[in-house]
Parts: structure tokens; C-alpha cells; sequence
């Protein structure tokens, strides 16, 4: 512990004279930076990590690792107690209101499912509705369309208006006496357009008594959210996109449906009481992590959330709009290329597509020039094919990007033109 300690110490020093000095530049911070030349910007797939994280890690296998919530010696004490410090930093980061609303799993998809096969196929019924977007990750539709089949309930889509852009009417038409849950993305991973997500719970919880899920995944690492502020049911993200480590993930679910909701997988830990026959469950959050967590994972993870919060989301989010800004600017003017989603309305990442180059094409050309983006369907390929394409390139930020990444990969998109026409 003391060694992370002091690393977040220093950290925070160290940023301190950097926004004095208003010098935005964290690559220094992100050892990958230093033993790769490449322009980082798949971030939205997962961000890379500070040098704090891969310490904190580093630090729980060498010097306080054992299992959680088991052994009575001192050092499983130290390891509970450091897992336990993440839930709470999780719990002030979304400020939810207690920490037994933070529930560990192993991912944004593993929560989702989580939902799903609990409060899911538990209690929507025959007729009922379930509300999602075309926009929405695999991760966010799969689960329902079981849930939808299972259940003999409908599952209706909302679609984007003739701009490519979210359409509170169009979604507020959906809304009826029989919707019962609303599952609907925060910021899109195929388009970059952040949704109206506050306007949609209001008008969720005035037309209908259905529960709400946000899919976080792509929105808490360049933008402050507030369960209490918005009031919905549930939010799942992962702590890889906000430069935590893989394997780790939340679900955040109001404590009145936690304790109404069925556990999702069975086993070791999430028990106060087992006999042949029977089960009593554990208390929350504990009922719903059966089994032996990423433990170091997510006890690096915390480094991560006062990575974010040292430097302060307002400051990444302040600095990653100027950037989606400039790139938006300089690929709006070149001929044949097309951005995806309402115009002027990205957030930390955009979608495009070009006449005549294909996007594997494209990646590869750009690979060769040191400028990493990803291509393809983005996982949500009815959106791709509802906006008429099989893939799309995407550039996606992170708070280590600079003007002269976007400068470079705005030339490497041009030389690629010059290239392959
Ligand atoms: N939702 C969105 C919007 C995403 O972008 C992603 C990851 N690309 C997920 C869900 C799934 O996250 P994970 O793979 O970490 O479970």
C-alpha cells in the first residue's frame, strides 16, 4: 500500500505543476508511450494504463496478495481491506449512495448479463417491453433479445432521426404502459454521440414504471456521472476503458432491486449458510460475487479511479473536446469521406467511412505510419448495417492524445487517399 501511496503522491504533484502550467500532456504518465512509438487511438476498445495501475498490481502480487474475504491472518486482512477500498473509491467515483450497490464482475457485457438472467428473467413477463437503441454495443442487445424470447416479451428499438441523431421523440413514442425496462447506452461505441441520458430517465420514470439500465462503458472515462443525480436503476461499465486493469467491472444496481434479485452465479462466498438441500444467501454486495475475484485487478483499479480523479474529469473532458473538435473540423473537408452521426455532436471518438478505401484497407496503411484505429463493426453491427455499412474506421481518445496525434493521423488519412486512388 505504501508504495502506491506514494506513487499517487507523486502523481498528484506532478499534475498539479502540469495544469499550473497548463501542459495536458499524460503520455509521460503511461510507460507503454515510452517503449512505443505508435499514435494511440483505439481507446474506446480500452484505454492504456497509467504507470500507477500497473504499480498498484505490480504491488498486490508482491506484497499483500492473498485470497479476499477468507483468511483471519493479518496479510488476508490487508487484502480484504484493499479490495473493499476500491468498492468505496467506485461507490464516491459514480456517488452512489452505499457501497453495497457496487458489485464487482468481470466486465461491462458480464454486469449486463448479470441484469439480465436475474432481474431479467425474473420479472419481465409475457407481453411486457423492453426498450433499447439501434446504437447499442452486443453486449447491451444480445441479453435482452434472450430475455425478450425467453419471457415472451417484446423488445422495440429505437432509431436515429434523418440526422444521425438521437431523437427524444422517437423515443418517447415507444414508451408505454407496458415498457418495463429501458436498456440504452450512454455514449455510443459505433457513432461517439452522447445520448440525452438525463431526459431519457425523466421521461422514462414520468410515462412508465420501468426500470432503467445505462450502459456506461464509453462515457466514465471522459465524463463525471452521478447515480444519485440520475436516478437510475442500473449503470455497468469496465475499469479497462477507464484505465484500469482487464477483468474487472461494475454493476451499480439500486439496493432495493439487489435485494429482490436473485443471485447470478452460485458457489463460494456469496453464502451465509449451506446445508444439503439449502442455501441462505449473503448479505449484499457479496451475494452477487460468488467465487475468487480478479483480486490484484481490482485492487489496481482504485489507482486508476485517482488517476482520473487527480487529474479531474472536467480537465479530461475539457481536453479531449478540443481534440474530437479539431479532428471533426479537419475530416469534415476531405472529399469522399464521411463522418458517422450528427454533425458537431462527438464525444471522444468518431466514426467515419471512405469512398472507395475500404477500412481494413485503411488500418493497415495506417498501421504503417504508426497510427493505430480500429475498424470493423464496433460490436454493433445493426447499427453499422441500419446506417448502410458493413464497417466503419473509428479514432477514439484518451486523455494522452494531443493535437499532434490528431494532426498525424489526419495526414496519414490523406497520404492513404493519395495511395489507394
Ligand atoms: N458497451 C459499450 C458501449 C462498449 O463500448 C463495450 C466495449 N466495447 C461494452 C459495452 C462491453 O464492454 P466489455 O467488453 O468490457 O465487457
Amino acid at each position: 500500500m505504501a508504495a502506491v501511496d506514494y506513487i499517487t503522491n507523486k502523481f498528484i504533484c506532478n499534475k498539479k505543476d502540469d495544469v499550473m502550467n497548463n501542459n495536458l500532456d499524460f503520455k509521460k504518465y503511461f510507460p507503454i508511450f515510452s517503449t512505443n512509438n505508435v499514435v494511440f487511438l483505439d481507446s474506446a476498445a480500452s484505454s492504456q494504463k497509467p504507470a500507477t495501475v500497473i504499480e498498484a498490481e505490480l504491488g498486490c502480487y508482491k506484497n499483500q496478495y492473498t485470497n479476499i474475504h477468507r483468511g483471519t491472518y493479518k496479510l488476508a486482512l490487508a487484502a480484504t481491506t484493499a479490495y473493499e477500498n476500491t468498492r468505496i473509491a467506485v461507490q464516491k467515483f459514480i456517488n452512489a449512495s452505499s457501497a453495497q450497490e457496487i458489485i464487482f464482475t468481470k466486465g461491462a457485457t458480464e454486469s449486463i448479463n448479470l441484469v439480465a438472467y436475474t432481474y431479467g428473467e425474473n420479472f419481465i413477463n409475457s407481453d411486457d417491453e423492453i426498450v433499447v437503441t439501434i446504437c447499442e454495443h452486443h453486449s447491451n442487445l444480445i441479453p435482452w433479445q434472450r430475455v425478450a424470447k425467453k419471457r415472451g416479451a417484446k423488445l422495440k428499438v429505437c432509431y436515429l432521426d434523418e440526422n444521425q441523431d438521437f431523437s427524444l421523440n422517437e423515443f418517447q413514442s415507444l414508451l408505454t404502459d407496458k415498457t418495463k425496462l429501458v436498456c440504452i447506452t450512454h455514449l455510443a461505441n459505433g457513432l461517439g454521440l452522447e445520448f440525452p441520458i438525463k431526459e431519457i430517465i425523466k421521461l422514462t420514470q414520468r410515462d412508465t414504471t420501468a426500470k432503467i439500465l445505462i450502459d456506461g462503458a464509453q462515457i466514465v472515462a471522459h465524463k463525471k456521472v452521478d447515480m444519485q443525480d440520475l436516478g437510475c436503476d442500473f449503470f455497468v461499465f469496465s475499469a479497462h476503458k477507464v484505465y484500469g486493469p482487464s477483468g474487472v467491472g461494475v454493476l451499480y444496481a439500486k439496493e432495493e432491486l439487489l435485494k429482490i434479485m436473485p443471485p447470478f452465479l452460485t458457489g463460494g462466498e456469496m453464502v451465509k449458510e449451506v446445508s444439503v438441500t439449502e442455501t441462505i444467501f449473503n448479505d449484499l454486495p457479496y451475494k452477487f460475487e460468488a467465487g475468487t475475484p480478479n483480486i490484484a485487478g481490482v485492487i489496481a483499479f482504485k489507482a486508476a479511479l485517482e488517476f482520473v480523479s487527480g487529474v479531474g474529469l472536467d480537465k479530461i473532458s475539457a481536453h479531449e473536446e478540443i481534440l474530437i473538435k479539431k479532428l471533426e473540423d479537419e475530416l469534415q473537408v476531405i472529399p469522399g469521406l464521411k463522418i458517422l452521426g450528427a454533425k458537431d455532436k462527438h464525444q471522444s471518438l468518431l466514426c467515419f467511412v471512405l469512398e472507395n478505401i475500404s477500412p481494413y484497407d485503411l488500418a493497415t496503411f495506417l498501421d504503417n505510419q504508426g497510427v493505430a484505429i480500429r475498424v470493423g463493426h464496433h460490436c454493433a453491427q445493426p447499427l453499422i448495417n441500419y446506417l448502410g455499412y458493413e464497417s466503419s474506421s473509428r479514432i477514439s481518445l484518451g486523455c494522452y492524445n494531443t493535437e499532434e496525434d490528431i494532426s498525424k493521423v489526419v495526414s496519414a488519412i490523406r497520404l492513404a487517399q493519395k495511395f489507394f486512388n
